[in-house]
């Protein structure tokens, strides 16, 4: 075997070293404890050594050239503790002398012990030096192949002379390049098990937060479970308590009415002015009892509502008697206009429908002291997410109207524009948000355009065909 053939000879086996090294590593060492990892890949290294000393190439009977230096010098680069590299040197020396103990042998242990504190002087350097690591291996390459001609060139059993004119010009090309070779090798396998501890890491923590997510994901479920009960309890106990008031009232009432409709007894006789208050304080009563019950009852889903054939202009004459006299009494006007195209009737539920018309005309009244009310029904075409067709029914006041950052709150219950309209209007702010509920349920849906001291209009929006509109398919 010449010495081309030693070096493809020792380099090959290294790589087959280092692959089942790492096959050792993934199948037996991986769960060992840190300190059995370290003594093996120790004992791993010098071994590698001595494979490349039998696979050698056998210049006479005691002279072996071959690799040995290069695990060392791999050492170099993956260890953190110089004294590992000295011990990784001597162990490589040492082991030369299984092979015959002689003067050779103790030449080669004498030049691994030396390379072994180089090598462990490089490592100090490597870990301090900032300069990168391409660099800091092409001069740890060259600096131990360097050594290693030197010091083979004097503790050698072959005369200095030959062996630097003759061997040296081809062994030192050769080791350098072999060298590197394994370097980049081993360069390539440090970044693959990197990635791959990154790899793993990156999953553990992705299955962590996996695990997390489906814990805080079952509580959110419970807690919102826990909420729409909750909830519910509360829109069924005001559902019946509402009803049961409802009775008792209704006699406190009908009481009242005959106290304030009986004659005097004597002229200072103030009962029926006491029962005309009591009538009227119980009539508003009833009247908040009335929406909170029809609240809670959307609220808990026991709303039913009526679809039927709603004529459009019986609506609108119904709207016009009631509040024609109320238009009169505060000086208002009060207009009623139809579109041109609008059908005959719609698909809702007449009485809900009524309700909603009522309670934004009242509305409208209410806020206003001076110019008009105006309802308008107009025929729309949806578009994007509510195709279809839709009647409108604006509701439109030139009263104090509201702030452009109130206008979702309006809609809220319990909710009014500001904490004196109470005292000035009245009113327990139920109203829009029953209206609102209402109108989801008719299947449609309120919107609000206002400015401060200008006017509002609240412009309810209804499906001309209920059913179709529920079920996805638009006239
Ligand atoms: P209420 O009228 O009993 O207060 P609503 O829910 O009907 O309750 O209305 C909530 C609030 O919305 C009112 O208190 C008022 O501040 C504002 N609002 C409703 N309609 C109008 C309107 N047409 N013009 C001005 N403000 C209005």
């Amino acid at each position: 075997m010449g010495f081309r053939d030693m070096f493809l000879m020792n380099l090959g086996m290294l790589i087959s070293v280092a692959y089942l090294a790492n096959i050792a590593y993934k199948y037996l060492f991986n769960r060992t404890s840190s300190k059995v990892k370290y003594v093996s890949s120790v004992v791993l290294m010098i071994l590698a050594g001595w494979i490349c000393m039998r696979f050698g190439f056998r210049l006479s009977d005691n002279v072996i050239f071959d690799l040995r230096f290069v695990p060392l010098l791999i050492s170099t680069v993956v260890y953190s503790q110089p004294w590992t590299i000295m011990i990784i040197g001597i162990g490589i020396g040492l082991v030369r002398l299984t092979f015959g103990v002689n003067e050779a042998a103790l030449a080669g242990l004498y030049n691994l012990a030396l390379l072994g504190v180089i090598c462990a002087g490089l490592n100090i350097w490597m870990r301090r030096s900032t300069v990168r690591l391409v660099v800091k291996a092409t001069i740890t390459i060259l600096v131990v192949n360097i050594f290693n001609t030197v010091n083979v060139s004097i503790f050698g059993v072959i005369p200095f002379k030959k062996y630097m004119l003759e061997l040296a010009p081809l062994l030192f090309p050769l080791g350098v390049i072999l060298s590197a070779l394994f370097a980049v090798m081993l360069r390539d396998f440090q970044l693959e098990q990197k990635r791959k501890l990154e790899l793993e890491y990156t999953n553990d923590l992705l299955k962590k937060q996996t695990e997390e997510l489906q814990r805080t994901k079952i509580k959110l479920e419970e807690r919102a479970n826990q909420l729409l009960m909750a909830s519910q309890y509360k829109s069924e106990f005001l559902a019946n308590m509402s009803h049961e008031l409802r009775t008792p009232l209704n006699s406190i009432l009908n009481l009242a009415q005959i106290i304030k409709e009986s004659e005097p007894a004597h002229e200072e006789d103030e009962n029926p002015s006491y029962g005309a208050i009591i009538h009227k304080s119980g009539e508003e009563l009833l009247q908040l009892i009335n929406d909170i019950l029809d609240l809670s009852k959307v609220e808990a889903g026991r709303l039913e509502i009526v679809i039927d054939e709603v004529s459009i202009r019986e609506i609108a004459e119904v709207m016009e008697l009631q509040f024609q006299h109320l238009a009169q009494q505060k000086g208002l006007d009060f207009e009623i206009r139809f579109d041109q195209d609008l059908p005959e009737s719609i698909q809702s539920d007449s009485l809900r429908l009524q309700q909603v018309l009522r309670n934004l005309i009242a509305n409208a009244f209410k806020f206003t002291e001076a110019g008009k009310v105006k309802l308008e029904i107009r025929k729309e075409r949806g578009n994007g997410q509510d195709p279809g067709q839709w009647i409108v029914f604006a509701v439109t006041d030139t009263g104090i109207g509201i702030p452009e950052d109130k206008h979702s709150l309006v809609f809220e219950a319990f909710q009014q524009s500001d904490g004196s309209i109470s005292r000035k209007y009245g009113g327990t702010g139920l109203g829009l948000s029953i209206s609102r509920d209402l109108a989801a349920l008719l299947g449609g849906c309120i919107r609000l355009q206002s400015k401060q001291g200008v006017g509002s209009t609240f412009s309810l929006y209804l499906p001309v065909n209920y059913e179709a509109e529920r079920e996805g398919r638009f006239p």
